[in-house]
């Protein structure tokens, strides 16, 4: 048997990235980048006020406080998006709004609450503005947002090999790119076989059970920012598997589930075998200890394909811990492993199977302390297990037993926001 980090090398080792292509860049959420982009503006553009206030000469403010104001004339307002024609001589101020380029002359902006503007607006709201008294002195550069200080013209701002976040999204834009470069998402066939299976908007007859990994799995396709191709059900024969495979022909990567482990009717095995390029694992892992690697053939490439077990909880997740990985590497990323912390277990644990357990844990933070208690019954078509769970809790294959009060690994699914307790 290989171990979970075998197979996942195994598998990493035929995985390659993809190509890149140009998309919108709201499009490109998750994606990687696949040039550098660089600025050819500053950002802002110009020196501009952090403040509703006025732009003064912070010379005229000497002495400024509550009780001894400082008086400069008001000869222009001018807002955000406006150039102010004025210059600011000594004695005068512009009334300056957040955003707005600071006119020439001034090298500060005394923000409204050290000024008289409330006072003024209360008894006169109507009136223009003629005059402000100033409240408190202010220093060079007081309030001012200089050119290019968040981009300065010239730099790198984004590095090809960057994820592409929201704040990287906002950053591309205030650039003024409305397409960038990225690496594909991954289009991901997804085959679901077994004679019991049914679709899910057909009634169930007696002996059949509806198809539901084909959805599981398709949204963690999802989830992980790829694109999900679902050809539905194949029948545990040869005839329906073939052409159903033909479909996965323009996919980047075919995940079937069921049919790889021992049983009668397991025929995904054996149809694949055939064709050679397919490999059966037992890993030492449970859930999910049949696992199939390989390759089927695809329009103009041969297209890695890997045959995760029937059973719910199992396919979830040796998908979590096998195709996941490969999904990212094919869209670039280099951090492949979900986060692990340390938890104390609030269960004890048995191992008789000497097998690396990933049992189905709910993950709470109390006292400083992360704790995990399993979600009841753990067997691996309890798909329920799963949906409580937001991580995995680890019981290495060499611990017969794991008590409860110990500290374990866990992998962890979901952070709390995200449970349905
Ligand atoms: P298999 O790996 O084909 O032997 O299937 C193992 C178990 O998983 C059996 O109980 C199947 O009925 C069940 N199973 C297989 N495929 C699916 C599916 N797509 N949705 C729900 N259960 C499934
Ligand atoms: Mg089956």
């Amino acid at each position: 048997m290989l171990s979970v980090e075998e197979a996942l090398e195994k598998i990493l080792n035929e995985i390659d990235t993809l190509e890149e292509e140009s998309v919108p860049i709201l499009e490109s959420l998750g994606q990687v980048l696949a040039e550098d982009i660089k600025s050819d503006i500053n950002v802002p553009p110009l020196d501009n006020s952090a403040m509703d206030g006025y732009a003064v000469r912070s010379g005229d403010t000497t002495g400024a406080s509550e009780k001894t104001p400082v008086f400069l004339r008001v000869i222009d307002t001018v807002m955000a998006g406006s150039i102010s024609g004025h210059e600011v001589v000594p004695g005068t101020a512009v009334r300056i709004m957040t955003g707005a380029p600071v006119p020439g002359g001034a090298d500060s902006v005394v923000q409204f609450e050290n000024t008289d503007e409330e006072k003024r607006k209360a008894s006169a709201p109507d009136e223009p503005v003629v005059r402000v008294g100033i409240l408190s002195e202010a220093r060079p550069g007081l309030n001012i947002r200089k050119a290019g200080e968040d981009i300065a013209r010239g730099t790198v701002a984004l590095k090809k090999g960057n994820i592409i976040r929201a704040a990287e999204i906002g950053l591309m834009a205030s650039l003024g790119y409305g397409q960038v470069k990225a690496i594909r998402r991954p289009v991901v066939a997804i085959l679901s076989t077994g004679n019991e299976l049914v679709e899910v908007d057909k009634p169930l007859t007696e002996g059949k059970i509806h198809d539901s990994n084909g959805y599981s799995i398709a949204s963690l396709v999802r989830r992980y920012g790829c694109v999900p191709k679902m050809l539905g059900i194949a029948r545990d024969e040869e005839a329906s598997l073939v052409s159903k495979l033909k479909q996965a022909q323009d996919a980047d990567i075919l995940l079937t589930t069921g049919g790889v482990s021992m049983g009668d009717y397991d025929m995904v095995k054996d149809i694949l075998a055939r064709d050679g390029e397919m490999v059966f694992w037992k890993v030492r892992v449970k859930p999910g200890k049949p696992l199939a690697f390989g390759k089927i053939k695809g329009k103009d490439k041969s297209i890695p394909h890997l045959g995760l077990p029937g059973n719910a909880v199992s396919c979830m997740v040796s998908f979590e811990l096998f195709v996941r990985p490969a999904l990212l590497k094919m869209m670039g990323k280099k951090n492949l492993a979900k986060p692990t912390i340390e938890a104390i277990l609030e269960d004890t644990v048995k191992n008789d199977a000497g097998r690396r357990i990933y049992d189905r844990a709910i993950i709470e933070r109390r006292n400083g302390y992360y704790y995990a208690r399993l979600t009841g019954p753990q067997g691996s078509g309890i798909l329920n297990s799963m949906r409580l769970a937001n991580g995995l809790v680890l019981i290495p294959e060499d611990r017969k037993m794991v008590n409860k009060g110990e500290t374990v690994q866990v992998l962890m699914l979901d952070w709390n926001e995200e449970v349905n307790v």
